[in-house]
């Protein structure tokens, strides 16, 4: 058992059947999620470090490879305890660092343009898993630098692992954890509907992203499997829902593809979509991926299309690409790595 999948409550119930006073496990909580060793929790006794090391692991992620970017992005590879290989990137934004962490180790959602894709599901990440990558980052950057945003947006479908993504949100909101308010933690969905649905009920004021990527269905079948099985109009119902219950502008991702979902018709189209709830739109600049033939527009193009549609009413932005000469594209570095 990896002992960072625990809540607090939790913890204590272990460490009350280590036989060890309650107060212990307070202790433990705060060093586990600084990223301490067991033996260097040193308010513990010998025996007690001893013991933890005997029957649990802390669930720290193995380092694998860092690479650091020219803009200071920083783009690290974990392997977890049974060699899963999962991605995640610390980036530097003047409001404060943020990562994006990986919820499962692969992807079966099977996204054309994703290199996370390549070579299937693996397996989903536990809680403790999820949480470790924002816990190591900030352990390996050292003090001053910790995380204040969380995106997960890194490698898999969250509500494909719903159970241990929710569960790793209240461990990362837990004020004695990480405490970083559920305004700062911002999750991307493909678009799998009931997880959107059960997702607006949970209470927590999360921003939503929705990869939309056409708001044509016959488009978004080309690239995105998922689309078969739920409509754009169904899967925008379910977001402005979500906007309704939490109050969150949602968020619309778009990947721009060269001559693909680039024109007027697309503009006019998300236009339409747009006007019925509060939503921006994040132009997100295409990242090639190795053996997918698609291009990203001219950087004219993007932004023209950006100023077309605020022009039209609809609040868009494009997303500032970071670490692109490091393999910044989703999932691109773990499969280079595995060589999928
Ligand atoms: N499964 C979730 C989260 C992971 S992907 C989802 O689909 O939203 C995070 C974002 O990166 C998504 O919007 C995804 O569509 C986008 N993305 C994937 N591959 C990309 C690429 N090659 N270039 C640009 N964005 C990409």
């Amino acid at each position: 058992m990896i002992l960072l999948d625990l809540t607090l409550d939790e913890l204590k119930n272990v460490i009350k059947d280590l036989g060890e006073p309650a107060f212990r496990a307070a202790q433990i909580y705060s060093w586990l999620n600084m990223g301490v060793p067991f033996e260097e929790m040193t308010n513990l006794s010998k025996a007690l470090r001893e013991k933890l090391r005997a029957e649990y692991l802390e669930g720290y992620p193995n380092v694998v490879t860092v690479r650091e970017s020219l803009d200071g992005t920083k783009k690290y590879l974990f392997a977890m305890q049974d060699g899963s290989l999962v991605e995640s990137v610390l980036m530097r934004y003047e409001y404060g660092n943020t990562v994006c962490i990986s919820s499962q180790a692969g992807c079966a959602m099977g996204c054309r343009f994703c290199a996370s894709t390549k070579g299937g599901l693996i397996r989903n990440l536990s809680a403790g898993e999820i949480l470790s990558q924002v816990v190591a980052i900030n352990a390996l950057e050292g003090s001053g630098r910790s995380v204040k945003n969380v995106v997960m947006m890194g490698t898999g479908e969250p509500f494909h692992n719903y159970d241990n993504v929710v569960k790793a949100i209240r461990l990362m909101h837990a004020e004695k954890g990480l405490n970083i308010s559920a305004r700062n933690i911002s999750l991307s969905t493909c678009g799998l509907i009931d997880g959107i649905k059960k997702f607006a009920d949970e209470g927590l004021p999360v921003t939503l992203c929705l990869s939309l990527h056409s708001a044509f269905d016959v488009k978004r079948r080309q690239i995105m499997p998922v689309a078969d099985r739920y409509s754009v109009k169904e899967t925008v119902a379910a977001m402005r829902r979500y906007y309704e219950k939490t109050g969150r502008r949602v968020i619309f991702e778009y990947i721009l593809i060269k001559d693909f979902n680039d024109g007027e018709e697309d503009i006019l189209e998300l236009k339409k979509l747009s006007e019925k709830m509060a939503c921006h739109v994040n132009l997100i600049p295409y990242n090639k991926v190795d053996g997918v033939p698609f291009e990203a527009p001219t950087v004219g193009h993007t932004h023209a299309f950006a100023a077309k549609l605020n022009e039209n009413g609809v609040s868009a932005t494009v997303r500032r690409s970071l670490g692109r000469d490091i393999d910044g594209a989703c999932g691109q570095l773990r499969a280079r790595t595995m060589q999928l």
